[in-house]
């Protein structure tokens, strides 16, 4: 079978499709045949070796499928199934095997495609959303990078709880697209100053909470931006790592809270992760979370979807299509 694999972190140039052996599923796990590979940022952090892990690798931590095989002992799934995962490497391919206790059984009338554009980034903005800082009406909260593939859910769940949205994007065209997910208000970071805007939106008070996947470029201004007693939700870096931390600012800042928070905890034992993607799949079938899926690349081209990722050219979901 074919394969996206990386043999030594670097640029999206080392990612290199090609054969590999076809996995036999082992006890407790199922083969799924990949309809659609989810391109989630953590896929570059693997690649150019700021997360750790060993090499070869075949890249990819999302996607939804069928299920062709099943394992010694598998319960949870039959062959035929349409599922959908998220936390198991090795999604860039055309066959996975994956602990069943991993996988969830789409409804019926969600696409597998739809469900390998909900596993990862859907979860994490219901997380952020409903459990890190469960918004409610009369919070606001800051949303950096409004229009990105969880940003623009993050929006539409953080608008259906009741809670003013105000995102950050860099262009006009993205912030179109925030407002369409719900945000109140957004604020062009590229070219205005997004504390003084946060500021002036909020009559000097600031938001309950910054849900902050930017990082370096954002975070230390997002601490102005906080009420007392908010919370600094720093849950990625897209635009690389922020130094070291001083707790003192926490007390300086209003005696305000810092999470960096992975979906991996939010989503560890087999009845959260099903509780959790339950309701955000059963918000796509009922059409009150939109996912926007447009960007397609076929699963060969993974490294121009990963230029265009980090180049900043992408919006809401991208899907590699084996
Ligand atoms: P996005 O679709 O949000 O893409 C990243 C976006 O970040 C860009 O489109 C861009 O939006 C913004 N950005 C700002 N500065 C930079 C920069 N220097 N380089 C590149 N992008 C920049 O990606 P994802 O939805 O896949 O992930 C968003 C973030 O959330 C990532 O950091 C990811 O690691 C994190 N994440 C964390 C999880 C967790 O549980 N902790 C789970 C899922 C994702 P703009 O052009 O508008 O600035």
């Amino acid at each position: 079978m074919k394969a996206v694999r990386v043999h030594a972190p670097g640029g999206p140039e080392v990612m290199k499709y090609e054969d590999v052996a076809a996995p036999t599923p082992k006890a407790g796990e199922a083969l799924v045949k990949v309809d659609a590979a989810g391109l989630n940022y953590i896929d570059v952090y693997f690649r150019t070796g700021q997360y750790k892990v060993e090499f070869p690798v075949t890249l990819g931590m999302e996607a939804g499928g069928t299920v062709t095989a099943v394992g010694p002992g598998v319960t949870e799934v039959k062959p035929g199934d349409k599922v959908a995962y998220t936390g198991v490497p090795g999604a860039y391919a055309e066959l996975a095997a994956v602990a069943a206790q991993r996988l969830v059984v789409l409804p019926a009338g969600v696409s597998t495609r739809q469900g390998a554009a909900a596993m990862l980034q859907g979860m994490t903005a219901h997380y952020l959303a409903c459990s890190t800082w469960p918004l409610k009406s009369g919070d606001t909260c800051l949303v950096h990078a409004a229009a990105g593939g969880v940003g623009l859910l993050l929006c539409q769940i953080a608008r259906m709880r009741g809670a003013r949205v105000i995102g950050t994007v860099s262009t006009e065209e993205k912030a179109k697209l925030a407002r369409g997910a719900g945000a109140h208000e957004v604020i062009l970071y590229t070219t205005q100053d997004f504390e003084a805007e946060v500021k002036r939106l909020t009559g000097g008070k600031g938001v309950q909470v910054v849900y902050d996947s930017v990082g370096k470029t954002t975070f230390d201004k997002g601490f102005n931006c906080l009420a007392a007693r908010g919370m600094m939700v720093l849950y990625g870096q897209s635009s690389g790592p922020v130094g070291m931390f001083d707790p003192q600012v926490l007390n300086q800042k209003g005696s305000v809270c810092l999470t960096r928070p992975s979906l991996f905890h939010y989503v560890a034992t087999r009845a959260e992760l099903l509780e959790r993607a339950g309701e955000v799949l059963g918000w796509i079938h009922d059409g009150r979370l939109k996912l926007r899926t447009e960007l397609e690349f076929p699963l060969k081209d993974a490294a121009e979807a990963h230029r265009a990722l980090e180049g900043r050219r992408t919006t809401g979901k991208v899907l590699l299509i084996p």
